[in-house]
């Protein structure tokens, strides 16, 4: 198994980095950023750029800022800022005080692009959105100028400052830089800078009509906070020399290096954030936080934990190339990090009522258990046992073919901590013929001992006493969707698995798990790791299921439990 990296990690990102540093480009400071537009929750593919960008900062005792990427007022909220803080933070990252708004820059942005104005290298277009689209061109032909390319800097200063006022309709005009129509790269051919938008935006309120566009305000933003190394998704790599235009035009000095890495795909789920909001507006989960979407708020939920998900995305490294990332990697750190802290815990998801005949009535005995088999540290619980068990359905078979090492017609297994006990006979509903019921008769002698007559007893199954266990909920999750890359397809609503939510209403948790709390992980034993949810009230549990003990869409790994 792959172990924690412990080492600072290397890719072609930190190579550039190192290569700056000696030469000693930016005085030898690394100034990072994570950049998100608050419009949605952050999902695990932030959580990639999030680990590069805060662990880059780390690695070279640099900063990261964080910096809402809040320039375009449709679909940003503050419940969406303070997600963002929220799950960065919970992820293990700290920015002290460099928390940042792309909004506050909006009067710094203007006067920039006033200067353009002033400089000639910015008009004020009055073409349509369409004809502006038609006169760009294509990747085979050129783009044609506007006619209003040549309008007179005066002209343009008059405009602009009217689009600010408000005297123009969406769409009427728009500002572009002046750069190239016949730029092989179709990101050079005039780009808008400003547009007109009345929107209220959710911090500076009415204040503008005009935006700026992602492609000024992005790497302006990163120039004015000192950023040295500015890490972006591959899609953005035809913009860097635009990045660039922008930068070296105005704001003279060492400039931020934009670097793309492959964006993270993860199987079957997607991680467009206008996917994810889809998927919320229109109910196919029950919100941000359902414990199957892939934001950190839902795995947060599920109960994957932060030190998984920073495993996963050092695991997976950084990478030029985009791929898909198989989510059973995903799984397996949350899996390995679970194995080693999560208290073990007794839980009957399908009971089956278990009488022992032999055993005294009234007796209880508390049989004191170990939280974790390799970790004593972890401390010891007690578990009540008496006379009357619940145990799994399926740990028992009227006709149990040789190799089910569990309970049957003449035969014997071990509960889990506690005894061996020996079948006896079944009760069967009447009308279904469904076993209701079994009578055992338990073997004093093998209290966590083998049986003193030497004969072996090769199961063990897990129990609760009947009379102290709580009753649970428990939502077992299986993935969002059935096909292994629905990102790819457009219509990718017809491929969500319509069985990914399965509730089990009335399950037993062995007696201590009714004080659980939201948050709280377990493994419940031969089942798989389970946290409590949210939804938890006093006395009554409700569990999600974080993943099972194995990969049960690994082919090879054979059966359940055995
Ligand atoms: P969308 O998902 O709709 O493309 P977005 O990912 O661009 O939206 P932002 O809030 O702008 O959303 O992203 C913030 C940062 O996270 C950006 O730097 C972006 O490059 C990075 N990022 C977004 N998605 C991924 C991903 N899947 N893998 C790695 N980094 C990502
Ligand atoms: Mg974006």
């Amino acid at each position: 198994m792959t172990q924690p990296t412990t080492s600072n990690p290397t890719d072609f990102i930190r190579d550039i980095i190192d290569d700056d540093l000696r030469t000693n480009k930016h005085e030898g400071r690394v100034a990072t950023r994570f950049p998100p537009e608050p419009n949605g929750y952050i999902h695990i593919g932030h959580a990639k750029s999030v680990c590069l960008n805060f662990g880059i900062a780390q690695q070279y005792q640099g900063t990261c800022n964080l910096r809402m990427d809040d320039t375009d007022p449709l679909g940003e909220s503050m419940e969406f800022v303070e997600s963002i803080i929220h799950d960065v933070r919970w992820l293990g990252f700290d920015w002290a005080d460099r928390l940042f708004y792309a909004s506050d820059y909006f009067e710094r942005l203007y006067s920039f692009a006033v200067e353009l104005i002033r400089s000639g290298d910015a008009y004020v277009c009055s073409l349509t959105p369409d004809e502006i689209r038609e006169h760009r061109g294509s990747f085979t032909e050129p783009g044609r100028e506007s006619p209003y390319r040549n309008r007179s800097v005066e002209e343009n200063l008059d405009l602009f400052s009217r689009m600010r006022a408000g005297e123009f309709a969406d769409g009427a005009h728009v500002l572009r830089a002046k750069i190239d129509m016949a730029s092989a790269n179709i990101v050079m051919r005039d780009p808008i800078i400003y547009r007109i938008k009345r929107e209220p935006h959710y911090r500076t309120g009415t204040d503008w009509v005009i935006y700026p566009m992602y492609d000024f305000a992005h790497c302006l933003s990163d120039a004015l906070e000192g950023i040295t190394h500015s890490i972006c998704t591959l899609e953005f790599e035809n913009n860097r020399p635009l990045y660039d235009w922008f930068v070296e035009k105005l704001i003279p000095g060492p400039r931020p290096k934009q670097i793309e890495f492959a964006r993270l795909n993860l199987s079957y789920t997607v991680l467009s954030k206008r996917r994810l909001i889809e998927l919320v507006k229109n109910h196919f989960v029950q919100g941000w936080d359902d414990p199957r979407m892939p934001t950190v708020t839902g795995m947060r939920r599920r109960g994957y934990t932060p030190e998984a998900i920073r495993n996963f995305c050092a695991q997976i490294g950084v990478a030029k190339n985009d791929n898909l990332i198989d989510i059973s990697l995903l799984e397996h750190c949350v899996r390995e990090d679970l194995n080693a802290h999560a208290p073990r815990a007794l839980c009957v998801l399908h009971p089956l009522r278990v009488v022992i005949d032999n055993y005294p009535e009234d007796l209880v005995e508390e049989i004191e258990c170990p939280n974790h088999p390799q970790d004593p540290d972890m401390g010891t619980r007690k578990l009540p046992f008496s006379r009357e068990l619940y145990i799994e359905q399926d740990d028992f078979l009227e006709d149990p073919p040789k190799k089910y090492h569990r309970l049957g017609p003449g035969r014997e297994v071990r509960l889990r901590n506690a005894y061996v006990i020996r079948y006896e006979s079944m009760v069967k509903d009447e009308k279904t013929g469904q076993v209701i019921e079994l009578h055992c008769s338990y073997d004093p002698g093998t209290r966590n001992a083998p049986p003193a007559d030497g004969r072996k007893v090769q199961g063990v199954i897990h129990w609760v006493s009947a009379r102290h266990a709580v009753p649970a909920e428990v939502r077992l999750y299986d993935r969002l969707f059935r096909i292994e890359d629905p990102g790819s397809e457009e219509d990718y609503t017809k491929h969500l698995n319509r069985e990914s939510l399965e509730i089990l209403s009335s399950c037993y948790a062995e007696s201590s798990l009714g004080t659980t709390e939201p948050g709280l992980k377990y493994q419940f034993e031969r089942l798989g790791y389970f946290c409590a949810d949210p939804d938890t009230a006093p006395g009554k549990p409700v569990f999600n299921r974080i993943v099972p003990l194995r990969d049960s869409w690994a082919k090879a790994a054979g059966g359940r439990k055995g």
